[in-house]
C-alpha cells in the first residue's frame, strides 16, 4: 500500500460553512430540507454554501436540486454518474466542498439541521471535530435499533477505541479534518470509524433522531449488512484472529483429550456426525473471513475512483475537479 500516492489536492478554502448532503431519491422531502437547513445558515453567517450530492437519482430530485441552484447562488450540486452510495457521495461532498466547517448531513431531516449552531459553538470553541451523539431515535423499527445498539458495541468491542457508540454520519468536520480525510484513499469507507480515527480534538453534542417524515429508508437490509461488514474490515483486523483461535483452542482440546484417553481409538469414541460438521462449519467461516479481506485487498489494488462526476451545478468559481487518483510511486533512480 505504501506504493501508492494519494494525489488529491487542497481545495482552496472559500466560505465559512458548506453543508454537504447525499440525496437518493429524496424528491418528497428536498424542498423542506432545503428550507430548513437555509434558514439555519443564514441566522449563522451568509457565507456558506449548501452542496447536494445527487447520488443517481431517478424520482425528480435532480431537476429539483437543478432548479434550486438558479433561485440560490449558495446551492452547488454535484450530480454523480450513478449510484455510488451514501459513503461515496459524502467523500465526493468532501472533495469538493470549499467551507472553513464541513458539515456532514443527511438529506432526510433525521438528523435535525437546528443541531448545526450547537455544533458550530463547539467548533468555534476549539473543537475540530463535532458529531452529534443520539440520545435517542424515533419512528425507527425495534429491529432496526436493535441490530444499530449490538452493531455501534461490537465495532467498539472489536475495533478498540475508534468507534464512538451511536454515532452517524451527521457531524461538523474542520477543514484540517477534512484534508485529512481527502488524504485517505481507501475505497472501503466507513467514514465515522475513519473520523474517528483521525484524531484531533472532539466533541460530542445531544441530539434526538427524528423519524424521517417522507420517503423511506435507501439502506435495504443487504445494504446496511454489507455496511457493516465493510464497517469491521475497515476499522479492524481482529476477524482475522478468529481462525488463529479457533485453532488453538480445537487443537488444545483434542491435545487434552489424547492425554485423558491415550488410547482413545474409533471404536469407543466415534467422532460425532455434529462435530465433524461444526468443524468443517469453522473452517469454512475462517476461510470467508480471509476471502473478504482479500476481496478489499483486491479492490483497493484495482485503485478505480470512489464515484464519477458527471455534472457540477452553481459553481460559480473555477471548478476543481479532483476524482482521488492514485499512481505508484515514480520510478526510482537507478
Ligand atoms: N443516500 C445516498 N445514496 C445511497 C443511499 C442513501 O445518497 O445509496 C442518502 C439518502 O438520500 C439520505 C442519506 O443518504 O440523504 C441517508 O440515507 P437513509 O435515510 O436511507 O439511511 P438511514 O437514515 O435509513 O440509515
Ligand atoms: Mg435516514
Amino acid at each position: 500500500m505504501s506504493e501508492l500516492v494519494n494525489r488529491v489536492q487542497p481545495v482552496k478554502v472559500g466560505v465559512e460553512f458548506t453543508v454537504i448532503m447525499p440525496v437518493l431519491n429524496e424528491c418528497q422531502i428536498l424542498a423542506e430540507t432545503y428550507r430548513r437547513v437555509k434558514n439555519v445558515l443564514s441566522a449563522l453567517t451568509v457565507d456558506h454554501e449548501i452542496l447536494f450530492v445527487d447520488d443517481g437519482s431517478t424520482d425528480g430530485s435532480t431537476d429539483m436540486l437543478h432548479a434550486l441552484t438558479r433561485r440560490d447562488s449558495a446551492v452547488r450540486v454535484m450530480v454523480l454518474s450513478r449510484n455510488f452510495g451514501q459513503q461515496a457521495a459524502y467523500t465526493a461532498g468532501l472533495e469538493y466542498a470549499r467551507g472553513r466547517a464541513v458539515i456532514l448531513l443527511d438529506a432526510d431531516l433525521q438528523d435535525p439541521p437546528e443541531v448545526i449552531p450547537e455544533m458550530v459553538r463547539e467548533w468555534r470553541n476549539g473543537y475540530q471535530v463535532v458529531y452529534g451523539h443520539r440520545a435517542e431515535r424515533k419512528g425507527e423499527t425495534w429491529f432496526k435499533r436493535a441490530s444499530a445498539a449490538i452493531f455501534y458495541r461490537l465495532l467498539r468491542l472489536v475495533a478498540g477505541a475508534h468507534a464512538p457508540v451511536d454515532v452517524g454520519d451527521f457531524k461538523l468536520l474542520d477543514r484540517k479534518v477534512v484534508e485529512a480525510l481527502n488524504r485517505c484513499p481507501e475505497r472501503s469507507r466507513f467514514l465515522r470509524g475513519l473520523v474517528s480515527w483521525i484524531g484531533f480534538r472532539q466533541k460530542a453534542v445531544e441530539y434526538v433522531r427524528d423519524a424521517r417524515s417522507a420517503g423511506e429508508t435507501k439502506y435495504s437490509l443487504w445494504k446496511m449488512a454489507r455496511l457493516s461488514i465493510d464497517a469491521f474490515l475497515a476499522s479492524s483486523r481482529a476477524p482475522l484472529r478468529v481462525g488463529t483461535w479457533f485453532g488453538a483452542v480445537i487443537a488444545l482440546i483434542a491435545f487434552i483429550k489424547r492425554l485423558v484417553e491415550p488410547n482413545d481409538d474409533r471404536s469407543r469414541s466415534p467422532v460425532r456426525e455434529s462435530t465433524v460438521f461444526l468443524l468443517h462449519g469453522l473452517g469454512m467461516l475462517c476461510q470467508g473471513l480471509l476471502g473478504e479481506y482479500l476481496s478489499q485487498v483486491y479492490l483497493e489494488t484495482q485503485g478505480r475512483p470512489l464515484y464519477i462526476v458527471s455534472q457540477v451545478w452553481g459553481d460559480a468559481s473555477p471548478q476543481r475537479y479532483h476524482h482521488r487518483r492514485r499512481s505508484p510511486n515514480p520510478p526510482r533512480p537507478k
